[in-house]
């Protein structure tokens, strides 16, 4: 962990992924200030790891309060969390725990509504009052923003983008259905059906997943009347123009109606600290 004197005031910004979970300071202007990290699979302490490394981070810094950036389900504004991708925990009551332990304010959403905030605050979507955040990596998952408003959906959920249906009958999605853009152009469905990593995929499955992705998304963007979406992701940004080019093709080809012909996809303008990010928005939109 990196210190020295903090006096800017900050929220401390905790990430959880299934891998592992990032905490660190973040200034309103968007600068990470402290960063440390807790692995995450198979750690049984996971929970007491993050309030320890919370509290270590946040002495002697001016911290107005916590956002958290969690993979999902995230159900009650946080105050329930079941993250598919993190079985240690189930029906955790998270906000309510970390509130408790860390005696200040705590926001939590999941990780990809979470990025949404973040390219409006800091990133492609400042000027922009609709747009959809799109993730494409081990697995898929979306956020929209409708009217400069992150649309929430009755459980706080809405925006899987990842669970649309690409293929009908296609193959079995970690959801229980068949067919989900997350079942076929994911990077586990990919490594599914290249039997290795989605890094080395050739050039038609590098179109495929762009085609999907504008095909299934595009179409959704019509029905919602959002012309831009930003995306981020090792495998769409790993495939790069061979992605973007197929998506924004198969975009056109199902956007017709006149005031949607102009959906796009484009790369996120956020860098590498975009999940930090993301978790000091949840803080300061809670
Ligand atoms: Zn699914």
């Amino acid at each position: 962990m990196t210190s020295g004197a903090q006096t800017a005031p900050f929220r401390l910004a905790v990430d959880i992924g299934g891998t592992k979970a990032d905490v660190a300071l973040v200034s309103s202007d968007g600068v990470v200030r402290r960063r440390a990290r807790v692995d995450v699979r198979g750690n049984l302490s996971l929970l007491d790891d993050l309030i320890a490394t919370s509290r270590e981070m946040t002495l002697n810094a001016h911290v107005l309060g916590a956002g958290v950036a969690c993979a999902g389900p995230v159900f009650d504004e946080g105050r329930r969390v079941s993250p598919l991708n993190i079985p240690q925990w189930r029906d955790v009551p998270l906000r309510g725990l970390l509130e408790e332990s860390l005696q200040m304010p705590v926001g939590v959403d999941g990780d990809v509504r979470a990025l949404a905030l973040a390219e409006q605050r800091f990133g492609g979507a400042i000027h922009r009052r609709n747009f959809a955040s799109l993730v494409v990596s081990t697995g898929i998952g979306g956020a929209l923003v409708l009217d400069g408003r992150l649309v929430h959906g009755r459980t706080g959920n809405a925006g899987h983008l990842g669970h649309l249906i690409a293929v009908p009958e296609g193959h079995e999605c970690s959801c229980g259905s068949r067919g989900c853009l997350e079942a076929e152009a994911s990077g586990w469905a990919l490594e599914r059906n290249l039997g290795g990593s989605p890094h080395n995929a050739d050039a038609d499955t590098r179109r495929r997943v762009g085609e999907l992705v504008g095909r299934t998304v595009g179409s959704t963007l019509c029905v919602l009347d959002i012309d831009v979406c930003f995306v981020s992701g090792s495998v769409a940004l790993g495939f790069g123009d061979s992605f973007f080019q197929s998506a924004n093709r198969a975009a056109a080809d199902v956007a017709k109606l006149s005031y949607c012909e102009s959906v796009t996809f484009v790369p996120s303008a956020l860098g590498e600290d975009a999940p930090l990010l993301g978790a000091a928005c949840v803080g300061w939109d809670s």
